[in-house]
């Protein structure tokens, strides 16, 4: 006999479909051209992400013996000394702060968010300040800024090191690497004082060589998200790094009575996580590339010619996948890409794209348009939106 709980309830189950369940809420779907923004789904986790949650669903394992063999198995695929998962690249930061102020001692690693008495200060640089760095206060660390929001010297780093620090935080991002010190440089300062550097490289992913770059480039711990451009569920990070610091992040993240066990992962996800890593780390990156190119070769076709407009496919540092970018000229008489990104998301369909850049440009992201059809509505959509808006 089947329980309700059992296979049957799963097959049951197969026949809903993802517009049923918008539907019955009356939430309206949107076409993601905006590529993996957390508020907009982020991205469609892959088909074998979505076999391995139900198929570990299966057994019952206890989670230390779990996440310790996960984490080993990622590190063996990415050719690391040690890796772990968190929720989330943000979940990351959170657990490598703590790592970074507790270290393994059980007594601090319960007090934490109480630092009194600990080093539990941060080296960030000014114009590594982003929306999501607060979670590395989350364990009740302190940041102390270096350098101007358009740069940052070594002397800078060195001189702001006390007996207070706990370590000294590296931002990889688009737009944000010019001005500020090197990683390596930044490396060899804060180990020659002892101290681990933290990398957040969330969003870094492709080109899959950054996997171990920053890792090889002396970062003691490094996070990845997974729910971004490796397709892992949502709610998934990867944590890398040194295993002595891999070891102390894992000891201060949950399923531990820490900080951080707000932060929990199941083992369902974190089955889902690996089954996606194997496949990105498997697929061609020059076809997934060339792939891309032609897909926002398309969208620029399409608007290439609306004056005011200087559309470029840039793929570079700040790009991590070919993008099709949506400059506003001078001679452009319409609204901004703020009231440009509103009209599209307010049309029918409802389409994202989004407006990430630094000067205030528009981005179509090819990574979630789900096929040639949905790709020519966005196409079309976003012509016909900068055309309507070309004068006012
Ligand atoms: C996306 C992002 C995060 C958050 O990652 P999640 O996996 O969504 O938690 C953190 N930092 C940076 C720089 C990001 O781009």
């Amino acid at each position: 006999m089947a329980f309700v709980n059992g296979r049957r309830g799963a097959e049951m189950a197969k026949r809903l479909t993802g517009a049923d369940i918008v539907k019955e809420m009356g939430v309206t779907p949107l076409i993601q051209a905006g590529g993996p923004n957390t508020k907009h789904s982020g991205t469609r986790p892959r088909e074998e992400a979505l076999e391995a949650l139900r198929a570990m669903s299966e057994v019952f394992v206890n989670l230390d013996e779990f996440l310790i063999a996960a984490g080993r198995q990622i590190a063996e695929m990415i050719g690391v000394e040690a890796a772990t998962v968190t929720s989330g690249a943000s979940g990351g930061l959170v657990v490598q702060a703590a790592a970074a102020i507790a270290k393994d001692d059980p007594i601090k690693i319960a007090r934490l968010p109480d630092t009194a008495g600990m080093a539990n200060e941060l080296i960030i640089q000014k114009r590594h300040r982003f929306v999501y760095d607060h979670l590395y206060l989350v364990p009740g660390a302190k940041f102390v800024e270096v350098g101007t929001a358009e740069r940052c010297t070594p002397e800078e780093v060195e001189a702001a090191i006390t007996k207070r620090t706990a370590g000294v935080i590296d931002l990889k991002s688009s737009f944000r690497s010019e001005g500020t010190v090197p990683l390596p440089v930044l490396v060899e300062i804060a180990h020659r004082h002892g101290l681990p550097v933290l990398c957040d490289a969330a969003s870094m992913l492709p080109p899959r060589a950054n996997l171990t770059k920053f890792y090889n480039q002396g970062a003691d711990l490094v996070s990845f998200s997974g729910g971004k451009a490796v397709r892992g569920p949502q709610s998934t990070g990867i944590l890398l790094g040194r295993k002595e610091w891999v070891e102390y992040a894992r000891l201060n993240n949950a399923p531990n009575a820490t900080v951080a066990r707000a932060q929990k992962v199941s083992k369902e996800e974190v089955a889902g996580l690996i089954a996606s890593l194997k496949v990105f780390l498997a697929e061609d990156e020059e076809a997934e590339t060339a792939r891309y190119r032609k897909m926002m070769r398309l969208v620029q076709d399409q608007i290439a010619e609306i004056p005011g407009l200087l559309v470029k496919i840039e793929h570079d540092n700040d790009h991590y996948i070919p993008q099709c970018v949506i400059y506003f000229t001078k001679a452009w008489r319409g609204p901004d890409s703020g009231e440009i990104q509103k009209r599209l998301l307010g049309g029918k369909p409802r389409i994202y794209v989004s407006s990430l850049g630094s000067t205030g440009e528009l981005t179509v992201d090819p990574l979630n348009i789900q096929d040639e059809e949905e790709l020519a509505i966005v196409a079309r959509r976003v012509r016909e939106t900068l055309v309507e808006s070309a004068n006012g």
